[in-house]
């Protein structure tokens, strides 16, 4: 390992510029320059009262803050419907319309006001003191502005350039939304060479505009000689990054190639430190609390697989339960993370680990987010086990209040072995005998906190007193359906350990994909529709995305279900669905679906998670590219559920590249990465709910390699300084409290 060739030397100071050894009376004689952080503690002074505000509403109240508070990346193009008031921010869009408009007062040059759009939204533009504009930016010139959005949907132009997407711009409206990433930034590129002016623009608010942050950046510039340098020299240079301040400097004002550098650095410090929080907790972890060994040879569970279980274990599923018969043999807590889409087969994974505790003489518990979850799980669980082969209970917030207490007696006295519930299970009057195994399902709705909650009810009243080295901590089975792509499993949850169910259970049926474009395809998908239900099968037609309001899309929806049950689908049975129905009246919808009581679903996209009818087999999405790639792959889920083979119809432009990609993968997994590759890290599904983290500086998956690199120079200081307490580690421990507080570092059950 290369951090390892360091070896430590004593070394002997000696005087400037001599050899002579300097004695002990001598150095402490000597002036020593510190570096002074107060300057970056002191309180920050914005003038006025507005600005003021706006300064502590950016949470910036020290010199620090304010330092730390980065320009945005200039690359980074915004689209129209994400800009929020009072942002400063670069957009590429094609004009609509432009007109020249007097201005009363005296002297005053006419304004330009133009209409734009991008594939999201429409806005007003105007551009001041330039009247020739309304004649040079015709309609359909492609521009890249920079500016502030205010409020009514305006934008005040700063800066602008028309862009080589010029000729292109009429076409490729389609697929701008989400493709349009890369498109945009070569764009802006053109758009800076072309004269926008080239200084930091800040995230601002109301009050403080980025130009003032600009001013204060510039008036405590010398503040940044303060800056400390928590990596240590050698892993500096082996990285060849710039220091830190100077990192800083060149992000705040440097010309472009030197921010980029600058920012390449501060992304590896964001990074590292990452890496280093998630290295620590897995290890204090492990290190702290002591999980029962279940290392006994298997009865139950192999009696379970062997004779009750209905069908044959897939291959991915065989290697999941050997990775956790692995880790539930040692004393060190599992924490692995079980990642596999909706029907994969999760369940029967998860009861497994349950049932090697209950042989173990512990107990099991299994944690859903929602009560439906919960009780799917129960549902799943009874029909597994075959049989009151082990003692099983359901416990949620609407467990009336005997049922509870009964279940709570027998929890605690160790009768009841298994449990399924939600949040209710982590409530403070819930004790466990011993609980061995814990199952977290979809485990990113969960806070730290209440998966924390959990593990401390591992032993009972007694464990809790018990030395160091009791069976203290359950091991724990994290499960999500969301697919995260290797590069953001890495970054946010780099102390689990993972394993993947890719493999469908046999019997499921490929889903065939097509994007239909045309008014031909479009007869010929109904066309296939019929025929499927001629046959017996069953459709679902999902209407198009409508976020501004649930009764816009309950309109648009009712609308498509009157079109279709009177015209191409006049002979079958049309239900409709949508968000806006009476809660008794989706019950009866769905119950009369699932029951092939209708042959037609039309529905809004909130066609039920739990929803599984084996004999749908035809998907057909409108507008199917305002959906996102891991919606539409969710969507489709629902089909190919049973033993016919099935087809989903995705409506919308040929050249987008995530209908695309939804034509040629159905791997959840490969698409979560096209998605990444596409959208970028913030966008996406399921790490955004999450309320995960998301990074400052670095930016996934541009900074995958950098990623793999603070991984790897994490681990070794890891393993060679795990309390970064040597001196040349000090300050990089002192970066990490600072940015996690030494509470996040804890173990999980402090
Ligand atoms: P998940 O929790 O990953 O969504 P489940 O464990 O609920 O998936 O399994 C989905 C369905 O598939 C259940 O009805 C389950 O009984 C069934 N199933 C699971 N594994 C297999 C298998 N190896 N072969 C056939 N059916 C399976
Ligand atoms: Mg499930």
């Amino acid at each position: 390992m290369p951090a390892s060739s360091a070896t430590p030397e004593t070394v002997t100071p000696t005087a400037f510029a001599d050899s002579r050894p300097l004695g002990a009376a001598e150095l402490a004689d000597a002036p020593v320059r510190y570096p002074r952080p107060s300057r970056l503690a002191g309180p920050l002074k914005v003038p006025g009262a507005k600005a003021e505000q706006g300064a502590a509403a950016l949470g910036l109240h020290t010199v620090g803050d304010l330092l730390e508070h980065l320009p945005r990346d200039r690359r980074e193009a915004r689209a129209v419907a994400q800009l929020v008031p009072g942002e400063t921010a670069t957009v590429v869009v094609e004009v609509r319309g432009i007109a020249s408009r007097p201005v009363r007062r005296r002297g005053m040059r006419p304004l330009v006001e133009a209409t734009v759009a991008d594939a999201t939204g429409t806005m007003k533009v105007t551009f001041f003191n330039q009247p020739w504009l309304a004649q040079k930016y015709s309609p359909g010139t492609r521009l890249v502005l920079h500016g502030k959005y205010e409020a009514r949907n305006r934008f005040r132009v700063q800066g602008h350039a028309p862009t080589s997407e010029a000729a292109s711009g009429a076409s490729g409206a389609g697929d701008a939304g989400a493709g349009g990433h890369g498109g945009a930034e070569a764009g802006i590129e053109a758009g800076i060479e072309a004269g926008i002016e080239a200084v930091a623009h800040y995230p601002a608010t109301e009050g403080l505009s980025s130009t003032q942050i600009l001013a204060l950046v510039r008036a405590h510039a010398g503040a940044l000689a303060d800056v400390p340098e928590p990596l240590p020299a050698g892993l500096r240079t082996r990285e060849r990054l710039p220091g830190r301040r100077c990192a800083l400097t060149a992000v705040h004002l440097g010309a472009d190639a030197e921010q980029a550098l600058g920012r390449r650095r501060l992304a590896f410090d964001e990074l590292l430190l990452v890496q280093l929080a998630l290295l620590r907790r897995r290890r204090l972890r492990s290190r702290g609390s002591r999980a029962p060994a279940l290392d006994a040879p298997p009865e139950l569970s192999a009696r379970w697989l062997a004779e009750m279980l209905p069908f044959v274990l897939t291959g991915d599923q065989r290697g999941a339960i050997e990775e956790i018969d692995g880790d539930l043999a040692r004393r060190r807590p599992m924490q692995r993370l079980l990642m596999g889409e909706v029907g994969s087969g999760k369940t029967v994974v998860a009861l497994y680990a349950l049932l090697r505790a209950v042989e173990h003489g512990y107990q099991g518990a299994l944690m859903a987010p929602t009560e439906p979850l919960a009780e799917q799980h129960f549902a799943t669980i009874q029909a597994l086990m075959p049989g009151e082969a082990v003692p099983i209970g359901l416990l949620t917030g609407s467990t009336p209040g005997r049922r509870r207490a009964d279940l709570l007696g027998k929890l605690h006295s160790g009768e009841l072995a298994l449990i399924v519930g939600t949040h209710a299970l982590i409530e403070d009057p819930v004790r466990f005998a011993r609980l061995g195994v814990a199952v977290v399902d979809e485990q990113h709705r969960f806070g730290v906190r209440q998966r924390s909650a959990l593990d401390a009810k591992a032993g009972g009243p007694e464990a809790g007193r018990g030395e160091q080295g009791a069976d203290a901590a359950p091991h724990v089975l994290h499960m999500t359906a969301t697919p995260i792509p290797r590069t953001l499993a890495l970054s946010h949850y780099g102390d689990l350990d993972f394993t993947v169910l890719a493999e469908l259970p046999r019997g499921r049926q490929p889903i065939q994909t097509f994007v239909c474009s045309t008014e031909r395809e479009r007869e010929r998908a109904y066309d296939r529709i019929g025929e499927e239900l001629r046959a017996g099968r069953q459709a679902f037609v999902v209407c198009p995305l409508v976020s501004e309001s649930q009764v816009l899309a309950a309109r648009a929806a009712t609308a498509e279900f009157e079109r279709l049950r009177t015209g191409e689908l006049r002979d079958f049975r049309v239900v409709l669905m949508h968000g806006q129905l009476p809660g008794s009246e989706k019950v009866d919808v769905m119950r009369a679906f699932a029951a092939g009581e209708a042959d037609v679903l039309v529905a809004t996209s909130v066609i039920e998670v739990g929803i599984d009818v084996p004999n749908a087999t035809v998907m057909l999405v409108e507008d199917a590219d305002r959906y996102g790639i891991s919606q539409l792959h969710q969507l489709r889920g629902r089909i190919g559920r049973g033993e016919h083979a099935s087809l989903c119809l995705l409506f919308g432009p040929k050249g987008s590249a995530r209908l695309r990609a939804l034509a040629q993968h159905t791997d959840g997994f490969r698409l979560a990465e096209i998605d990444l590759e596409l959208r970028g890290e913030g966008e996406l599904i399921g790490t955004r709910q999450s309320g995960l983290a998301q990074f400052r500086v670095a930016e996934l998956p541009r900074d995958r390699e950098l990623l793999e690199r603070a991984r790897m120079r994490a681990e070794a200081l890891d393993a060679e300084d795990p309390e970064l307490s040597s001196p040349e580690n000090a300050l990089l421990g002192d970066a990490l409290e600072s940015m996690f507080g030494t509470e996040a570092l804890a173990p999980i059950r402090a």
